[in-house]
């Protein structure tokens, strides 16, 4: 009976996932794996916010393959010798993965798969987790696309129509039997020892399941408003999908049809223009993978060069401005707020991650790379495109960048977004009592 392993990595879910479907294709035996190897990530391992999530990721996968008659096996890495050793043992002809997208990581694939090739076995990557293949849309003159503008207008001209996404199977074939323990989950230690994740507890569900309860109740709650409200911090007026696109518990294309499915119901009336809205924030993100994978450097270099030397704020000085910010202890409040929002719940909305990043790039003259790397840290949706063209977007050295000589006014914008205050009086309590008029500046 055929055997073939299921490389998970990015793509913890059943539905929707190309490369589960492709394997119950293939083959009557399945052997689902995850492999930790997070120095093959290096330098960007995921961070302490990460971990947790795909901790708490991993043990609800693992729970969705046991109800389904299966299991995950869990190895620490390298990858290459432990897909070779689960191989040999299962006699494994076919290797599944969803594909990654990040520079190094598609290295580090196209390495793995070459040297399994030659043992003889076949190996086969999918698309779960992009509307495009990066290489798939190009500027009329053949050049990556550097606009966002442009770059949605094409994506949205070579789109297809969206299809159904398929359902994850009611059962799969039971495991082979390796005689191989799987690593605990407990063993990765990938939760922290410090007891500091209360916040992200309390305010996500992770795994496959919450994040499908989470897209339902954005549909009906938030949808109709999102184009109004998705710049305001204090509601939740966005859909916190992010984490769940990240650890790929869900993909854009199960979003997408399920826009479509609820904008275009003839009891939707209005919602299109909300879905549209919606679907180009999506954009930004196919965007912002474009832009990794043809400029490869951008992750710890500027994508503008002009930017290479420039002058930011010598050391000692960056060191204790840095500190302040990143303890939401800067004076400003929306800023601190933001701050202290990401700390506790591993999240910060987007309008205040742009001020937040602004202040300490243009304000304060500290270097992109350090504010990318405690998001890369504290964000439970860390996620190095997004984080890449976000910082380099509002530093003003990236893509389609606010200009150098833009700042943001955190005064007024924290009056602008926050007008009656109720974002900052949550997370800087300390300044709850102060009238609206004085609350953004103290
Ligand atoms: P929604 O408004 O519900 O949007 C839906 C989805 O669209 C998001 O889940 C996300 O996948 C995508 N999206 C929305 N806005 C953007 C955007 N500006 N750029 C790219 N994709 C977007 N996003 C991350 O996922 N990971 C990061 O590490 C990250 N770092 C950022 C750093 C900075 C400095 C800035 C300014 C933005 C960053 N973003 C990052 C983008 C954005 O802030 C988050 O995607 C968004 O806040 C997630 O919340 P949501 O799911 O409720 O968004």
């Amino acid at each position: 009976m055929s055997c073939g392993i299921l490389w998970f990595r990015r793509d913890l879910r059943l539905s929707d996932n190309p490369a589960l479907q492709e394997a119950l294709r293939c083959c009557e035996r399945l052997l689902p794996v995850y492999i930790h190897a997070p120095e093959e990530e290096a330098p960007w391992e995921p961070g302490g916010a990460s971990r947790w999530w795909l901790h708490h990721s991993l043990t609800a996968l693992q729970q969705d393959l046991r109800t389904r008659g299966s299991d995950l096996l869990i190895l620490r890495g390298p990858s290459l010798d432990s897909l070779r050793r689960i191989a040999d043992r299962s006699q494994a002809s076919h290797v599944f993965c969803n594909r990654l997208y990040e520079p190094d990581a598609m290295t580090r694939d196209a390495r793995i798969a070459s040297k399994l090739e030659e043992q003889g076995l076949v190996c086969s990557g999918h698309n779960a987790s992009l509307l495009h293949e990066p290489e798939d849309l190009k500027t009329g003159k053949g050049t990556p696309f550097r606009v966002f503008s442009a770059f949605w207008r094409a994506a949205l001209e070579r789109a297809l129509p969206p299809t159904a996404p398929r359902p994850g199977p009611s059962r799969l074939p039971p495991c082979p039997d390796l005689s191989l323990p799987s690593v605990s989950l407990d063993a990765l230690a990938l939760r922290p020892t410090i007891p500091w994740d209360g916040g992200l507890r309390e305010h996500w569900t992770p795994g496959e399941e919450g994040a499908l309860n989470r897209l339902g109740r954005f549909l009906d709650q938030a949808l109709g408003g999102y184009t109004a409200r998705r710049d305001l911090p204090a509601v939740p007026g966005t859909s916190g999908l992010s984490p769940h696109l990240r650890f790929g518990e869900i993909g854009p294309a199960q979003i997408r049809w399920a826009l479509q499915d609820r904008t275009q119901s003839a009891a939707a009336g209005g919602l299109e223009s909300a879905g549209h809205a919606y679907l180009r924030q999506l954009g930004w993100r196919e965007f912002s993978y474009h832009l990794l994978h043809h400029f490869p450097q951008t992750s710890e270099q500027p994508l503008d060069p002009r930017f290479a030397d420039f002058p930011w704020a010598p050391d000692a000085q960056a060191s204790t401005l840095l500190s302040a910010w990143q303890r939401g202890q800067t004076g400003i409040p929306i800023v601190d707020a933001g701050m202290r929002e990401l700390w506790r719940r591993g999240w910060m909305h987007n309008r205040v991650r742009m001020i937040a990043a602004s202040l300490l790039t243009k304000n304060l003259r500290v270097h992109w790379l350090s504010g990318a790397r405690w998001f890369w840290d504290t964000l439970v949706d860390a996620d190095l495109a997004n984080n890449t063209m976000g910082w380099q977007w509002t530093a003003g050295c990236g893509a389609d960048a606010a200009p150098y000589f833009r700042i943001f006014n955190p005064v007024l914008q924290g009056e602008r977004f926050d007008p009656d205050g109720a974002y900052v009086r949550h997370w800087v309590p300390e300044l709850a009592n102060l009238e609206d008029r004085y609350l953004h500046q103290p």
